[in-house]
């Protein structure tokens, strides 16, 4: 789950990370006043899950609360990246000497937590590693192991902290690090870490994703108003009527509307979809075993998605088997109707007797079967894809 900013620099302040003492607006009004009592210049970031809100236009600054005011407007009536903006978070403007960057996350190569530092912070990281990579400074760990202090001082002085700033700046790596492990994050991230010009370490912004699976660990969130809510960002409305049915769902960039069997075999179609020049709109993850109504509700999703053109549908009885498999088709079939043209593969568990009511099926009903093509064993599961992609460029 991934935290606003506003948030993750809640827990940042427990941890003793230092940030300016910031607040939310939900109005004009809100930044107007904020901007008043600070007397300052200040800065109004957009909250949402999403980073590179600098560049979309999402971090505004303003000298005077009459600009405060303005520049919240714009940003509560427009939305960026896509996102409609319900909350600004408010500073001070500060004035940076140099902008670092410091993070801790899993490495899924080996299994180790990886902390890093780079002198080169308020870009995108993954851009400094491919362009300077020699700037960005690791220590990797195993998971139970505890971060010795003096990491966090030779961490600190890659990034150029000296005398009593570089005891400073080493405290916040550890309290990063504390956070992290307190919290069973997946990344906590602090891009940029201003060096401001007198001298001071401040977290300009922050992000974290917390794992999902330890969320029941942490009842404190919900406490602080921190509420659970979907992994990594804000959900589309198809994704949340699939989650209402609990059906694992995600979109994804493409046109062709992924049925898969389990998940496993839904990253196996994924792939031939793209090797045979297709990009899948989904995926999508029918769980072990699912009831008729439930596929029934999946191809739902497909049919009513307008970006969808062909679907795709490969069903490798195993666990679940064939019969309710295609049950669900047909039930789906009768009450929804197909509207897009879609390819499907049935074998493994009990797929004679889904072959049997499909036919029977389309006796009794041959228009319904009108824009499907049904496959057994006979048919590889490489046929079925390039079909897909081709009957997704016909329309
Ligand atoms: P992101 O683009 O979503 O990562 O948003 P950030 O919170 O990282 O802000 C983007 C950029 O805005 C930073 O890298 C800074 O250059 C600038 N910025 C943010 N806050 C301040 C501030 O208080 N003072 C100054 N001078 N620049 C700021
Ligand atoms: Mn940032």
């Amino acid at each position: 789950m991934r935290l606003y900013e506003y948030e993750a620099k809640q827990l940042f302040s427990q941890f003793n990370i230092p940030i300016t003492s910031g607040q939310v607006a939900e109005t004009k009004e809100q930044a107007k006043a904020f901007a008043e009592k600070t007397k300052k210049p200040v800065v109004l970031k957009a909250q949402i899950l999403s980073g590179g809100r600098g560049k979309a236009g999402g971090v505004k600054f303003a000298d005077t609360p009459l600009e405060a005011g303005t520049r919240a407007e714009e940003l509560l009536t427009t939305s960026i990246k896509g996102f409609p903006v319900n909350k600004i978070l408010m500073d001070e403007k500060l004035d940076i000497e140099k902008e670092l960057y410091l993070g801790i996350t899993l490495d899924r190569v080996n299994y180790k937590i990886v902390v890093l530092a780079c002198s080169e912070g308020g870009v995108e990281i993954e851009e400094v590693a491919r362009r300077n990579p020699h700037l960005i400074k690791k220590i990797s760990l195993d998971v139970d192991q505890r971060f010795f202090p003096f990491w966090g001082m030779s961490l600190a002085r890659h990034l150029g902290a000296k005398g009593e700033n570089l005891k400073k700046l080493s405290q916040i790596v550890v309290s990063l690090f504390n956070l992290f492990k307190q919290y069973d994050a997946k990344l906590v991230e602090i891009n940029p870490l201003f060096l401001t010009k007198d001298g001071r370490y401040i977290a300009g912004d922050a992000r974290m994703s917390l794992d999902d699976d330890a969320l029941f660990r942490h009842p404190e969130l919900a406490e602080m108003g921190i509420e659970i809510r979907h992994e990594e960002g804000e959900m589309t409305e198809r994704e949340k009527l699939a989650r209402g049915w609990e059906i694992p769902y995600l979109d994804l960039d493409g046109d062709i509307g992924m049925f898969p069997g389990g998940a496993g075999f839904g990253i196996m179609g994924n792939d031939f979809i793209h090797y045979f020049g297709g990009k899948p709109a989904n995926f999508m993850d029918s769980g072990g075993g699912p009831s008729p109504e439930r596929l029934a509700r999946m191809l739902i999703l497909l049919d009513e998605n307008p970006k969808v053109k062909a679907i795709f549908g490969a069903r490798f009885g195993g666990i679940s088997r064939c019969d309710d498999f295609a049950k669900g088709v047909v039930i789906f079939l009768k009450e929804h109707g197909l509207t897009k043209p879609m390819v499907l593969r049935m074998t493994g568990n009990m797929w004679q007797e889904g072959v049997r009511i499909f036919q029977e099926s389309k006796k009794e009903h041959p228009e319904i079967f009108k824009n499907i093509e049904i496959h057994g064993i006979e048919t590889p599961i490489e046929e079925i894809a390039q079909r897909a992609v081709e009957l997704a460029k016909q329309r």
